[in-house]
């Protein structure tokens, strides 16, 4: 097994556009590393590189120390798994799982007990004579990773693998490449645009934004310490709520937005020299708690999402939309007024201008 580098990659496309920005990362040895952030960031340009199936405009990449920078994919040691399986459908899985050795001229013996042991890992080894038409989408998924497991690469690489699958599908072969990254011991680098596969899945995240990478850490990093705004935002499910407001001083250090505000009494180090300036606060929707009149923020009720474990409630805080994760028990009702007091220890301020964390 091996680790991945990049140092400094870039990507410019024939039209000028610059897809991915100096971009560096260090995937360890048997490291899973989840590439995410929204569509057209340049998440699947930068593992295509990794595969060789897009040329580096600049910098380097490195797979188990050696330069593969401008190496064809065959010779990368790398297995790709794509989001549309890209079997062959005229062949049955077993031919489909052993094509790549059959073409490297690995004996047949050695070809049928690669396929048959990966079969056996993957739970289709009763699949292995149906062409692909024969098989659900999860079930062609499983033929797609057992080709790319029958070459026992050094570094797998995952295109959105499961994006063509139902919710509940996904959930389970999202809990299958977990448990395959385990066995195996394997380095896995996973393209997604879906943060809640990212949080499940990686060792570490990298975030990226218009083809510049934002943030890169383990999950609950991310959560808790996101470097900006917009990672702030990106990660987590419901959504980091963001009010708009300033840092003033009255009787003490204050949050002041338009129909909240709040003291930030033990914030003096952290916010002091911010006085007078524009913030945004973040909290999260379990980071609240209904409060007494006075306290808080006040905010109207517009939606009631009983979860059965937990409630959802989407509210205003004047105009502005945020959404509060409660305890079941706690009975509201449309159009009720209720205050909201966010945990202080949990609270995210960030530079109005730059978007940049206050730590
Ligand atoms: P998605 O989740 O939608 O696949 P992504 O983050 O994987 O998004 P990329 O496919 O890496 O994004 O594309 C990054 C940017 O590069 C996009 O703005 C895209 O339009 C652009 N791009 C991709 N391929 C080309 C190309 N061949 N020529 C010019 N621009 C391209």
């Amino acid at each position: 097994m091996a680790g991945v580098e990049l140092e400094r990659v870039t990507k410019i496309y024939e039209n000028g556009f610059e897809a991915v920005k100096e971009v560096e990362i260090e995937v360890g040895d048997r490291e899973f590393m989840v590439l995410v952030g929204p569509s057209g960031c340049g998440k699947s340009t930068t593992l295509r590189m990794i595969a060789g199936l897009e040329d580096v405009s600049a910098g380097t990449i490195r797979i188990g120390r050696r330069d593969v920078t401008h190496l064809p994919p065959k010779d990368r040691d790398i297995a790709m798994v794509f989001q549309n399986y890209a079997l062959y459908p005229h062949m049955s899985c077993f031919a489909n799982m052993a094509f790549s050795l059959k073409i490297r001229g690995v004996a047949k013996a050695e070809i049928e007990e690669r396929v048959r042991k990966a079969a056996a890992i993957l739970d289709i080894d009763s699949l292995l004579d149906r062409k692909p038409r024969q098989l659900s989408g999860g079930q062609r998924q499983r033929v797609a990773l057992g080709r790319a497991i029958v070459r026992d690469p050094a570094v797998f690489l995952f295109d959105e693998p499961l994006s063509n699958l139902d919710a509940k599908l996904r959930i389970q072969m999202r809990a299958e490449i977990s448990r395959l990254h385990s066995r195996l011991g394997a380095t896995m680098v996973y393209v997604t645009h879906d943060q809640v596969e990212a949080m499940t899945m990686g060792d570490r995240i990298v975030v990226m934004r218009d083809g510049v990478i934002q943030q890169i850490a383990t999950p609950l990093d991310l959560y808790h310490r996101p470097i900006n705004r917009f990672v702030a935002g990106f990660i987590g499910s419901p959504p980091m709520n963001f009010l708009s407001g300033r840092v003033v001083r009255e009787e003490g250090l204050r949050f002041d937005a338009p129909g909240a505000g709040l003291p930030l009494e033990g914030l003096e180090e952290r916010l002091g020299r911010h006085e007078g300036r524009e913030v945004e606060l973040g909290f999260r929707p379990e980071s609240l708690r209904l409060a007494e009149e006075g306290e808080g923020f006040q905010a109207r009720v517009e939606v009631v999402e009983p979860m059965g474990s937990e409630t959802y409630l989407h509210l205003r805080v004047g105009d502005v939309p945020i959404s509060a994760r409660v305890a079941p028990e706690v009975r509201v009702h449309y159009g009720d007024r209720v205050h909201l007091y966010p945990d202080r220890d949990r609270l995210h301020f960030f530079d109005r201008d730059t978007g940049l964390a206050i730590a």
